[in-house]
């Protein structure tokens, strides 16, 4: 029945809208039927057949929920929250659905703030905790119309989603069968509409719907996948995998600051490494950082792999160990090997110094158009890029300014990165290792013993891009 009305519903579709495409209409159609086979029966888990406690959720997230059950809504936890809970991990934050509509959600919090255009919602703050109540979806008809609550691209990308509809339809319009799990604050039941329950147990990270459609709609879903299939140790389901190679290049549409948005979650959440690696299996990687994606094609030696990969392992480590992680160092490792090929290509012609800058000039603007990078870490990043010359010199005064450079740290671990990757030679990281942990008499020791085994030769400025030659213009000019 609901088949007919759907196929029904298409052709009126069809015949009312004759500029429309083709394509459009199949797109609208394989919706409609798609959606004409859900099932709308939830399997309903109770409170005893799940490992849900309310000990486990934040004592902000059960406020929010209570306060929309008491004045009479629906309110749900739902998303990571839920996903990690029945898995047993600690989630990063808790994301509740409700039938209340955002205004109505503001009247209820204080402390509530209405954010969003593309996809309109509310956030409870409580302190330092943002918990985001989201009013739940209803079905996308596909109207081009840019001017109502929803509205989509001839592509399919929808650009806004402020339908409201029903907790099943809320349930077919998220992303993965595993992100869509309602805990009801109810009766504490598990909701599962689209088999979320099954694929959590299997390990499975399932796209609901067409694969093709769904990353059409937003082309970020693609990268999601990564993010949580390397999060969660799950394998991609074969149509949720076989799709992303195929549309990757759609992430083009994407703003940069969306995109740098989930870059930081893919690469400072602590599974840097497997996000990585499932970027470049599933040809995403190329559509982030194209200029890496070239130079890393060309390798002929590995090192390029190396520094990204030791980097990678390093930013793991830190979360780990619950240290600070930058997007400066992390993204002056993901843009190194770009900018390490160029200032090579053109030290002979430009001169060290000036090359280096002018490599990092140029990712910097060749990189805007795929990732934006706030200039408060762009600036530091270069800072790493160009205090690398200087840590050749190791004779003189000069090693004594460059530990007290504010960017000293930095740079030198990058200069480990380096010599990791076979890049400089490992002892002068050795050199550098010992000299910054020794004491001011110590290190005069070891100043006096590299000037007196490199007596100061001339150098001829500029002679043909020897490394050495211009980082010695290069210091001439910083001191
Ligand atoms: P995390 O652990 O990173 O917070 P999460 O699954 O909670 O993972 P969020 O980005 O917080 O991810 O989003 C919350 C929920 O909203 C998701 O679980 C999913 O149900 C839904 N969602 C988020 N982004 C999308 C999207 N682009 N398309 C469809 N549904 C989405
Ligand atoms: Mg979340």
């Amino acid at each position: 029945m609901r088949g007919l009305q759907a196929l029904n519903g298409a052709i009126r579709v069809w015949l009312g809208g004759g500029k429309r495409s083709l394509d459009g209409f199949m797109r609208r159609f394989r919706k409609q039927e798609d959606s004409a086979i859900n099932p709308t029966t939830p399997t309903i888990i109770p409170r005893s057949e799940h490992a849900i406690t309310r000990s486990n959720i934040s004592p902000s997230a059960l406020k929010v929920l209570y306060r929309l059950k008491d004045a009479g809504f629906n309110a749900c936890l739902v998303g990571g929250g839920v996903r990690d809970l029945l898995l047993g991990r600690e989630p990063k934050d808790f994301d509740v659905a409700t039938d209340a509509h955002p205004e109505q959600i503001r009247q209820l919090f204080r402390n509530c703030r209405l954010i969003g255009r593309r996809f309109r919602l509310a956030h409870v703050v409580y302190g330092r905790e943002v918990i985001e109540v989201a009013t739940f979806r209803g079905q996308q008809t596909g109207g081009e119309e840019d001017d109502s609550e929803q509205a989509m691209t001839d592509e399919g990308r929808i650009l806004r989603d402020n339908i409201y509809g029903t907790v099943e339809e809320d349930a077919w319009r998220r992303d993965f069968t595993v992100n869509a799990l309602y805990y009801d604050i109810a009766d504490f039941s598990v909701r599962d509409y689209v088999g979320g329950m099954a694929d959590l147990k299997a390990g499975v990270l399932r796209l609901i719907g067409d694969p093709d459609v769904r990353y059409r709609e937003d082309p970020v879903r693609m990268l999601r996948a990564a993010r949580f299939a390397a999060k969660l140790g799950f394998r991609l389901d074969p149509a949720t995998a076989e799709a992303i190679p195929r549309l990757a290049d759609l992430l083009l549409d994407i703003s940069p600051a969306r995109i740098y948005e989930e870059v930081l979650k893919l690469f400072m959440s602590g599974e840097a490494v497997a996000s990585y690696e499932l970027l470049r299996q599933y040809g995403l990687f190329g559509q982030l950082f194209p200029e890496t994606e070239a130079a890393l094609a060309q390798e002929i030696d590995g090192h390029p792999q190396i520094l990204i990969s030791r980097a990678l392992e390093n930013t793991d480590t830190r979360i780990d160990e619950d240290k600070p992680v930058t997007p400066a160092f992390l993204f002056a490792a993901l843009l190194w090997p770009p900018v390490q090929r160029r200032w090579q290509a053109t030290a002979a012609e430009l001169g060290d110094i000036p090359a280096l800058l002018e490599a990092g000039a140029w990712i910097v603007t060749a990189q805007a158009g795929h990732t934006s990078l706030p200039k408060r870490f762009s600036m530091p990043m270069r800072e790493i890029w160009s205090l690398q010359p200087r840590f050749e010199q190791i004779s003189g005064r000069r090693p004594l300014r460059l530990v007290t450079h504010p960017r000293f740290r930095a740079a030198y671990d990058f200069l480990l990165l380096r010599g990791a990757a076979g890049e400089v030679d490992q002892k002068l990281c050795d050199w550098w290792t010992t000299f910054q942990a020794e004491s001011p008499e110590a290190r005069d020791h070891m100043l006096t013993a590299s000037t007196e085994k490199k007596p100061k030769k001339r150098r001829r400025r500029r002679s043909g891009g020897a490394k050495r030659d211009a980082g010695g213009s290069a210091d001439a000019t910083d001191s």
